[in-house]
């Protein structure tokens, strides 16, 4: 429209995705006059950052607000030489895990791809350097919004944008099945988690009340598929909740599921003030718990709680803003 030769395309492109300019003025090797008039038809970033949290352990989360005043959480989790973002795909979830604060109002609506990208941006800047690794583990079920996301992605793996190898990325869901299946679709070859929670149809249905009909053997189902189409195995991701999910039968049962090759996450559930009676167990109860794993051979991860102190678990800090006003 501007009558700008093609080139230019490349640069902005550059310029925002790969080196994350908040702003047209930083953009040196365009031309003043089309930086203005770009400034004027719309702005590179529509979120701006509302509040940002740092927590003793290193992780900082930002409070991000979008143009309609609504907000969404991402987190920065510096590890040596790893920058890791953790970001949201959505405002709220729709799913409502019982442990989840994402979940405790419903799904307000989907991130737009250009939403979850300034997040990656925000915790870019955040970090002073570009990150390295993206976990998919924010607010919302990412599967809920596929196509922004897979659109999102995409740009990150770009080599105009930050150049990410899929083995970078991480996305972690709930498992619905028609998501599932557009993210097969799309060709992207993300490292895949699926919040399993529960060895038991029953427990699972409790804890992951809308996660898709979501039984058991449709989980290890979609596990098979995603082995069979990227030759990559899925991880199960387990939050450990005392006296719900934690006893020795819960540990054999899901050995049992996973066998000696899917690997599993082990998360002590972080407590959210809208649940007081779900906890984490004591730790020997999860030291018991991950014996029993161990005995049986599965490649068992278990997750240190990181950033506690800024209730790092998702969606608790939209929620504590909200209730501040
Ligand atoms: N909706 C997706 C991704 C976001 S949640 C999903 O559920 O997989 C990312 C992970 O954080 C999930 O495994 C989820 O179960 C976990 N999580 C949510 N609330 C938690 C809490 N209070 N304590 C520990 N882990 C929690
Ligand atoms: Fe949604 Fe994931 Fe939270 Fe469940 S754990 S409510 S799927 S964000």
């Amino acid at each position: 429209e501007l009558g700008e030769p093609s080139y230019r395309v490349r640069q902005l492109f550059e310029w925002v995705q790969q080196r994350g300019a908040p702003d047209y003025e930083v953009m040196t090797n365009v031309p003043k006059s089309l930086r203005t008039a770009l400034a004027e038809r719309m702005p590179v970033r529509s979120t701006r950052v509302r509040r940002s949290h740092p927590s003793d352990d290193g992780t900082s989360k930002l409070l991000v607000e979008l143009s309609d005043g609504h907000a969404v959480e991402c987190v920065l989790i510096p590890e040596g030489e790893r920058r890791t973002g953790c970001i949201s795909t959505q405002v709220g979830c729709g799913v409502g895990c019982v442990f989840c604060a994402s979940g405790a109002d419903g799904v307000i609506r989907n991130l737009e791809t250009s939403e979850i990208l300034e997040q990656i941006h925000h915790l870019g800047d955040l970090a002073g350097e570009p990150l390295t690794h993206l976990v998919v583990m924010g607010m919302g079920e990412p599967l809920h919004n596929v196509e922004a996301l897979v659109e999102a992605l995409r740009i990150v793996q770009d080599p105009w944008g930050l150049d990410f190898s899929p083995r970078r990325i991480t996305l972690s869901t709930s498992g619905p099945r028609q998501g599932f299946e557009t993210l097969l679709r799309s060709g992207l070859r993300v490292k895949l988690a699926i919040s399993l929670h529960a060895p038991f149809d029953d427990l699972r249905k409790e804890l992951v009340p809308r996660g898709g009909s979501g039984t058991i053997q449709e989980l290890q189902k979609m596990a098979t598929d995603w082995f069979e189409a990227t030759g990559r195995d899925v991880t199960f991701e387990y939050v450990l909740i005392d006296g719900v999910n934690d006893s020795d039968d819960h540990a054999r049962a899901l050995a049992r599921l996973c066998g000696r090759n899917r690997n599993v996450n082990v998360i002590p559930m972080n407590p959210v003030p809208f649940a007081p009676d779900l906890r984490a167990p004591p730790a020997a109860r999860t030291n018991a718990f991950a014996a029993i794993l161990r005995a049986a051979g599965v490649p068992l991860h278990l997750r240190r709680q990181r950033g506690d102190d800024v209730a790092a678990a998702c969606g608790q800090l939209r929620l504590a803003d909200a209730s501040s006003g």
